[in-house]
């Protein structure tokens, strides 16, 4: 992975930017002792690393805004972090960027069920705000299966998803407002608690924007009442087609679960090993996941059972109670630590029309054959969202070349027929350079002068998101 020559000149300051910083902070806010930084020095990819300069803990916005202005006056690029949970290398550092980390700023700021939002830090991790309003009948639906780490503040970096977004959208359809601090450091607010705002829609270019366009410090997120009650079946299949034929048929159908998830051969038997939560013995199987009352629950899922016949599964199981839902879902739930457990791996994540998942799977399976690399399937279907994982040997020379071109020729399919390089995990480092795959260089111009307006010197986090080549003139300047 190519990453640009840190700034000399920045490191050669260090002492006199830190010094800069801790005259705005109180002191247990700023971290430079390379023992200490090392913990930012990548996040989920962590195939790729580089210890930051220096890191901050900030807890207010003004705080932020503070170390904004002095980051753009001193030169020195800044890389927001929420919890380093990214999967594309969204929030590793540069040996010349300052780390500015969430974590301190996680308070719950408002709570209104009756215009039904919170008002929270960005800090605050995706699972407690569901936790600050499940005890009066609401929930916050975007589910990322980080959702214990993983922080509002990256959720809104890279519009993250979760298995039950096929019927509640991902963060962007959840989000109403945000507190913004540019480059600059100024603070903007965009949108509000309301459901939408005059003007030009700039929470939607704000949210995925990957830490490209400022620093959110506080977002409005719509809550929802909580379901009357939910259903899992869990359905086996002799193929992964058989499976991908079947969400196809679901969709089609109308119906509308709120998630269908797949998992393969592979990852069954990890799952199994690691958790044994009592799959079948079976290629592929998907969850799929129905709510609403208990006749409405009924009606669903004799429909999706009708429709799993035509695809000649193998087995099918319907939760009777609480404890076999939750058994069903423990696999899904545990299906990355499972694999970690098998050894290292890179997640991808691509995006394609449900109708190719068949052909798509296949394709997959052909790849990983050639290329001697397993390859394992865990994703949410519902969506075509895919997360194919390229098993290898991190010690082994050669190994993460082979599988960086393996995922790329992955992606490079999911565009191929129709889709997209990344569902929810976003662009970061790892997709860079993809980009023109997907993108001609008008529409990379257009997106890069979006980037212009918001930070004319290009400090906000230092090469992600733009190819390295495209780029390179305004990094420069
Ligand atoms: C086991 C596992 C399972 C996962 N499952 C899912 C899943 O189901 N769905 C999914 O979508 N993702 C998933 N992810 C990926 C990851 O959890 C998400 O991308 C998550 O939103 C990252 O949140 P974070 O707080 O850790 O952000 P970070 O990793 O800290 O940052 C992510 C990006 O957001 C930017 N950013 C962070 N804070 C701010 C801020 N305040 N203002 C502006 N930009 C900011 C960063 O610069 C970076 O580009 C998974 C990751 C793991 C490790």
């Amino acid at each position: 992975m190519q990453m640009p020559e840190p700034d000399a000149g920045v490191i050669a300051r260090k002492a006199e930017i830190v010094a800069g910083l801790r005259r705005l902070l109180p002191a247990d806010a700023v971290i430079d002792n390379p023992a200490e930084t090392r913990v930012y020095e990548c996040d989920g990819l962590t195939a790729y690393r580089c210890p930051p300069l220096a890191a901050v803990l900030p807890r207010t916005t003004e705080e932020v805004a503070a170390v904004l202005r002095f980051c753009q006056g001193a030169g020195v690029p800044v890389v927001p972090r929420g919890s380093g949970t990214s999967l594309a290398g969204g929030a590793m550092p540069t040996a010349d960027a300052l780390i500015l980390g969430l974590a301190r700023m996680n308070a719950v700021l408002e709570t209104d069920y009756e215009n039904r939002f919170i008002r929270v830090q960005t800090g605050r991790t995706n699972l407690s705000v569901t936790g600050a309003v499940e005890a009066d009948g609401f929930f916050y639906a975007p589910d990322p299966s980080s959702q214990l780490a993983c922080a509002i503040a990256g959720n809104i970096g890279m519009n993250s998803g979760g298995a039950h977004c096929l019927k509640y959208g991902v963060t962007t359809n959840n989000l109403l407002g945000v507190t913004l601090v540019t480059m600059a450091g100024e603070v903007v607010t965009i949108g509000g608690p309301w459901s939408d705002a005059g003007g030009l829609d700039l929470l939607g270019v704000i949210c995925g924007s990957e830490g490209q366009l400022g620093v959110v410090t506080e977002a409005w997120l719509r809550i929802l009442p909580k379901p009357e009650g939910a259903r899992p079946v869990l359905m086996g299949f002799g193929s992964s087609e058989d499976a991908g034929a079947c969400v196809a048929a679901i969709i089609k159908s109308g119906i509308l679960p709120v998630a269908i998830e797949f998992m393969d051969r592979p990852c069954i038997r990890a799952t199994e090993d690691f958790c044994k939560a009592g799959y079948p013995d079976c290629e592929a199987l998907l969850i799929v996941e129905v709510e609403g009352s208990p006749a409405e629950i009924d009606e669903q899922l004799v429909r999706i059972k009708d429709i799993a016949a035509a695809h000649e599964p193998v087995a099918i199981r319907e939760a009777a109670d609480e404890d076999e839902a939750k058994r069903i879902w423990l696999g899904r739930k545990s299906a990355f630590g499972a694999m970690g457990q098998m050894g290292d791996y890179m997640c991808l994540d691509g995006t394609i029309p449900v109708s190719e998942l068949p052909r798509v799977l296949n394709r997959i399976g052909e790849m990983s054959r050639e290329t001697g690399l397993m390859v394992a399937n865990v994703f949410h279907a519902g969506d075509g969202n895919m997360h194919p994982l390229i098993l290898f040997d991190a010690n082994r020379p050669g190994d993460l070349e082979r599988v960086e071109e393996l995922g790329a020729d992955i992606l490079k399919l999911c565009v191929e027929v129709g889709g997209c390089l990344t569902g929810e995990h976003g662009v970061g480092i790892e997709k860079r350079d993809l980009m023109p795959v997907q993108f001609g260089p008008a529409d990379l111009e257009a997106q890069m002068r979006v980037k212009d307006v918001f930070d004319p010197r290009w400090l906000m986090n230092p090469a992600k998101v733009f190819p390295l080549e495209a780029s390179a003139g305004r990094r420069a300047g």
